[in-house]
């Protein structure tokens, strides 16, 4: 593992390292740099010291020939042993990868108590399932979680790994790259193999959305990437599958951390969870303010979908932001996705034009929205709202 640290005859106290940190990860005591405990070992530190007195250990990377790395995996998600959606979605792009690659898809599961959640992940696909059950990990702790899965990586060598852009995949598998010393693309919304040298390719927005990019990792193994919820298609769960289930054993130092877990606190300003709804209804800047945004609860409601928000509605305090649809929201594939007041900029559509049927309500009659649009209305979203609103309980009830 790597490690950091301060020689306290060389240290003279200048505080040059305190400025050079990004993380607020060293103060100085009695005279001396002391590193505190959210240090991420970045490095940023080492340089600036003139007196040498700052050393960071660098885990060594194994050498180990590209050619012993094989298989697919997903790293799973789970809360109380309820797996999330976006581990059914890697394993159905994964699967697909693995047979490109002539592999096998293994799925990673951790946590306490999740034997119903590995035959779940065999029946969505995957071969084989690496399970770490322990009472110590039955609540996600980045420390532990990052040790067993690096730790398994090093035993098995996968060629790939995949996990969700969750927020718990986004602490967690950094973490990991760093352990396994390989890279990692962030956020991809497609991911492909190579044909011509079987390399993964990771493509994800660059540039503000503007630009696609395609990465790859030709050095270095595992290849690592996340991707976001609904981005990928899961297979239909055949319980009828087979696979193994491999208990595998961690050592106890590797499951030791300073972190407690307290407790878990529900978002309760979402009615419904807009990444998992059926129908959403957005609203933009053109809604006016936050005492309009009823009209759209209202037409949610008749639709039993969820409100979605762009942006500018995010910033500008009208509604929270796990609203948010787009780049740096949330991704949604609704069946039904009513843009109101909405202007259609690149982020927005990222994060929504592969939802099935889109409306747009939007008084420009070019506002980009209505390129993406199934339909759309021009006119006033006071004048549209209320009526389609009206009508539909008409049509609904
Ligand atoms: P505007 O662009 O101001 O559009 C308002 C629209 O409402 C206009 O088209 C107008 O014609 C229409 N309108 C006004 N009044 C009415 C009315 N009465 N009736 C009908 N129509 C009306 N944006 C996101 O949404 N999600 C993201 O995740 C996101 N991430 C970003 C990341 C980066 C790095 C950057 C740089 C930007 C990001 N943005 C994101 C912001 C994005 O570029 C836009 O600024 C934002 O989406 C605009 O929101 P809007 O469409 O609500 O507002």
């Amino acid at each position: 593992m790597s490690s950091i640290e301060v020689l306290e005859d060389r240290c003279v106290g200048c505080g040059l390292c305190v400025k050079a940190c990004l993380y607020d990860a060293i103060e100085m005591k009695d005279g001396l740099a002391v590193i505190k405990d959210n240090c991420t070992l970045c490095g940023a530190c080492v340089e600036p010291c003139k007196f040498d007195a700052i050393i960071l250990r660098q885990a060594q990377r194994e050498n180990v020939p590209l050619e012993d790395f094989s298989g697919v995996w997903v790293v799973a998600e789970q809360r109380d042993g309820e797996l999330h959606g976006v581990s059914f979605e890697l394993l159905g792009r994964g699967r697909e990868l693995a047979e490109a690659r002539g592999a096998e898809l293994s799925a990673v599961l951790i946590g306490s108590g999740v034997e119903e959640a590995g035959k779940e992940l065999v029946a969505h696909g995957a071969d084989r399932v690496y399970v770490v059950d322990d009472p110590a990990l039955r609540h996600y702790l980045d420390g532990p979680y990052a040790n067993v899965v690096a730790e398994l990586i090093r035993r098995h060598r996968p060629e790939i790994v995949l996990t969700g852009a969750t927020a718990v995949g986004r602490s967690l598998i950094p973490r990991v790259a760093i352990q396994v010393r390989t890279g990692l693309t962030a956020d991809c919304t497609a991911l492909d193999i190579d044909d011509a040298d079987g390399l993964l390719l990771q493509t994800r927005p660059a540039f503000g959305g503007n630009i696609m990019a395609t990465i790859v990792c030709p050095n270095h193994r595992p290849q690592m990437a996340t991707v976001r919820h609904k981005v990928m298609k899961a297979l239909e769960a055949d319980p009828a599958r087979s696979g193994d289930i491999v208990n595998e054993d961690i050592p106890r130092e590797l499951l030791e951390t300073k972190t407690e877990f307290v407790e878990f606190v529900k978002d309760l300003t979402q009615k419904v969870n807009i990444a998992e709804a059926d129908v959403i209804v957005t609203g933009g800047r053109g809604m006016g303010g936050p005492e309009n945004f009823p009209l759209l609860e209202e037409l949610a409601g008749v639709l039993g979908g969820a409100v979605g928000a762009s942006r500018a509605a995010v910033d500008a305090g009208w509604i929270p932001y796990s609203h948010q649809v787009g780049q740096t929201g949330k991704t949604v594939q609704p069946r039904l996705y009513i843009a109101c007041g909405v202007s259609g900029a690149v982020q927005h559509l990222a994060g929504m034009q592969s939802s099935r049927t889109i409306v747009a309500i939007n008084k420009d009659p070019d506002a980009p929205i209505f390129k993406v649009a199934t339909y759309g209305i021009v006119g006033d979203v006071f004048e549209v709202v209320p009526v389609l609103t009206k009508r539909l309980k008409k049509e609904l009830s």
